[in-house]
């Protein structure tokens, strides 16, 4: 049996490319279906986030004419990892596979056939990764790239150089379901799912009409978020950096004392720099034990599943519910 594949498009304030890019990605689907790649109930799921011009007149003229496509609008716009998070979960219903991409035409359409394939070789996760950067400037790539480091320095798990254009499947997106966290940065989070992934690499465009959403203050803000939502590192640092005053302040005390014994100090100095730099180190790692405590309760107030089983032995089933 072929897979269904929804392939899950967010779209805020696209007029311009939307008419542009729409088609391409209808004929995808129109040519994964008659090659037998995928089943005959697969869509295109555009998912409108809450766009102030004609985006959403567009998918609903898009959707009555074509029955690939169809669309669900966001009651108002809730920046583009809800947009996709939205789609996924409705797409969850009756997709196999979800393939997630953006609609300005930069990612390139054509690895579909190569995630579909992975898919079919047994990868639950396919992570499409940009082989090169060239058509971004060189402060574009810089930041980005940065970006990737920063995170996986910061403890959260990322694929460098990917963004959101990937395939899942619907028992990775069942598991998800149960990461109940409202700050979400996908790319980070899929990851902690677990299950077989691979990549598939390919090459990054210009958008085809329209503008960037994504400018540096947005880009530095998903930084954060994407740090702060999933990681308690940037405390530790606290506590480390404590720790080392603490160290740095014992020896300044030290230090501070032989001066006095030797006499080259002006009456006072010695207790002041004494009190100043211990002090300082105390406090430091003191709010570094309080933000540990903070970090715990947070991650606990997430209640993310504990364990997710990916496969049973056949007989498993069998064995639940006979006590004979
Ligand atoms: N997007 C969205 N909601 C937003 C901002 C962006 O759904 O609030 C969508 C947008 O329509 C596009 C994708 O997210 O399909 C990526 O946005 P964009 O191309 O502007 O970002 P860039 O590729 O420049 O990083
Ligand atoms: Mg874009």
């Amino acid at each position: 049996m072929q897979p269904v594949l929804y392939i899950v498009i967010p779209c805020y304030n696209e007029e311009e490319v939307l008419p542009v890019t729409a088609p391409l990605f209808g004929e995808k689907i129109s040519q994964l279906i008659i090659t037998g790649k995928i089943s005959e109930k697969s869509r295109v799921l555009f998912v409108n986030d809450g766009s102030k011009d004609k985006t959403w007149e567009i998918i609903k003229k898009f959707a009555a004419e074509e029955k690939y496509f169809i669309g669900i609008s966001q009651s108002r716009n809730r920046g583009h990892q809800n947009a996709v998070l939205a789609g996924l979960m409705e797409a969850k219903l009756s997709a196999d596979i979800t393939i997630s991409i953006d609609c300005d035409g930069q990612d390139d359409i054509n690895a579909i056939d190569e995630m579909v394939e992975a898919y079919m070789n047994g990868a639950d996760i396919v992570y499409g990764v940009r082989s090169k950067r060239t058509t971004d400037t060189f402060f574009k790539r810089f930041t980005a790239e940065s970006f990737y480091k920063l995170l996986n320095r910061m403890g959260v798990e990322v694929v460098f150089n990917h963004a959101d254009y990937r395939l899942v499947s619907k028992r990775v997106l069942e598991a998800f379901s149960d990461f109940k966290e409202v700050n979400i940065f996908l790319r980070g989070m899929f990851p902690l799912v677990g299950f077989n992934s691979t990549v598939v690499y390919y090459e990054r465009h210009e958008r085809l009409a329209g503008k960037s959403h994504y400018p540096l203050k947005k880009m530095l803000e998903l930084a954060f978020d994407g740090i702060t939502s999933l990681s308690i590192k940037p405390i530790r640092l606290i506590t480390k950096l404590g720790i080392l005053i603490s160290l740095l302040g014992v020896a300044a005390a030290i230090w501070a004392v032989v001066m006095e014994i030797i006499g080259d100090t002006v009456a006072g100095w010695a207790s002041l720099v004494c009190i100043v730099s211990i002090l300082g180190g105390i406090q430091l790692v003191s709010l570094g034990v309080i933000g540990e405590y903070i970090g715990k309760i947070y991650m606990e107030t997430k209640s993310r599943p504990r364990y997710i089983i990916s496969e049973r032995t056949e007989n498993c089933d069998d064995d639940i519910g006979e006590s004979d």
